[in-house]
């Protein structure tokens, strides 16, 4: 079998890991300037409302209304927060949901939220 030709580099030229890891951490820090309330999904008082809400609720609550019966393992703010402590950190404000609710049915509500809501911008 052939071996792969050498890759002659550019002195100084980052390797497509080294471009990927460094676009990340641009990405991430991006993040935390444009919404540094995701900070706060780190504090104590979060941990222990989120484990309180699971505690709880265990179930998801999307699945447990369609009758199916799944673990959650996120808690999810029903009215999105963004950046307004008391919604963050208000009880019922929390909803226990599986990760495949999270990341697909309410990313998708919450994607159209800002579509209507940009709209009215206009
Ligand atoms: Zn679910």
């Amino acid at each position: 079998m052939p071996k792969r030709p050498p890759v002659h580099m550019a002195a100084g030229a980052r390797t497509p890991e080294e471009a990927k890891a460094t676009s990340k951490r641009h990405f991430d820090r991006q993040r935390r300037r444009a919404s540094p309330w995701r900070l706060w999904y780190g504090l104590a008082v979060w941990k222990a409302a989120r484990l309180a809400q699971l505690a709880l609720q265990p179930l998801c609550e999307r699945h447990l209304a369609r009758d199916q019966v799944v673990p959650a393992t996120v808690v999810n703010h029903r009215l999105p927060h963004r950046g307004v402590w008391d919604l963050f950190i208000d009880p019922t404000n929390h909803e226990s949901v599986c990760k495949a609710c999270h990341d697909g049915e309410i990313q998708r509500e919450e994607a159209q939220l800002r579509a209507s809501r940009d709209l009215i911008a206009q």
